[in-house]
């Protein structure tokens, strides 16, 4: 059985701030050794499942978080920036299930490390008229390609936004939000211990999980921070303006839908301010 892995870091348990999750600091030193127990308790999950082929695509921020050397299973390691297909890069219709591991909540929720993509340009974003945090958008991919999304590890609120629009998903929670800068993290080896078990049952109830949960055509809606973000954003064909700070973008292929999505964020973030 051929395993995806999406793994980002916001939503492993202990990280609760953003120097843990980038820079040459010790926090973040400290934070990537969390994110390799994380992913490597769901590569020993699949396998202990029946998964043979691993491929873990590194999704966050400069999309070379983790030691290849050190990852479990022999997993193949696809990292560094500009993926075309960014948090799903590498997913194609060989594969038998998706994980998502450390995955966090949307922006604006009251939630620790809240965002969605950006944090620097983004404000909200709806499929088909919901509230979606990443899971949402990246079961676009998944769905695209005919593979259940069965597991998704990470904050209590990450899990309920992802039920909204995969219903079947299995959800194994790290932490509680205390604040969005503070959480209330289960010791590295119990979350780890929950993450193995979670994938070896999701992995063998991916039959039970549908594969288009999703109603298509797709309805995307992105709010952005400021009003020359979203005339920006209509600069990519396929998507229109409806109010001020907000565009919208449907498609039927989903695939499509997502390849634009993921083009608005890479040119809107040339106009964050830092
Ligand atoms: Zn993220």
């Amino acid at each position: 059985m051929k395993v995806y892995i999406s793994v980002d870091f916001e939503g492993v348990s202990g990280i609760v701030a953003w120097e843990q999750t980038g820079g040459g600091s010790h926090e973040y030193q400290l934070g990537r050794e969390l994110v390799l127990g994380e992913t490597n308790a769901a590569i020993e999950g699949a396998v202990s499942a029946g998964g043979t082929d691993i491929v873990v695509n590194d999704s966050h921020s400069a999309m070379r978080n983790l030691d290849p050397a050190r990852l479990a299973g022999k997993a193949t390691y696809i990292s560094g920036r500009f993926k075309p297909l960014y948090m799903m890069q590498g997913l194609d219709d060989s594969f038998d299930a998706v994980f998502f591991v450390g995955y966090h909540s949307a922006v604006g929720a009251a939630a620790v490390l809240s965002h969605t993509y950006n944090p620097d340009t983004i404000w909200e974003v709806r499929l088909n008229g919901e509230v979606t945090g990443e899971a949402g958008i990246n079961a676009l991919v998944a769905q695209a390609c005919g593979v259940p999304v069965v597991l998704l590890t990470g904050d209590a609120r990450a899990g309920e936004e992802a039920r909204r629009f995969l219903p079947a998903i299995h959800v194994v929670e790290t932490k509680k939000s205390v604040t969005r800068f503070a959480a209330e993290n289960l010791h590295p080896e119990v979350a780890r211990g929950l993450v193995r078990e979670g994938a070896g049952k999701a992995l063998s109830n991916v039959r039970e999980v549908p594969l288009r949960p999703i109603p298509v055509p797709a309805l995307l809606e992105v709010t952005f921070l400021t009003e020359d973000m979203a005339e920006m954003a209509t600069w990519i064909g396929g998507v229109e303006r409806y109010a001020p700070r907000a565009v919208r973008l449907e498609d039927g292929d989903l695939l499509a839908l997502y390849r634009r999505f993921v083009a608005v964020v890479y040119m809107v973030r040339a106009l964050a301010e830092r």
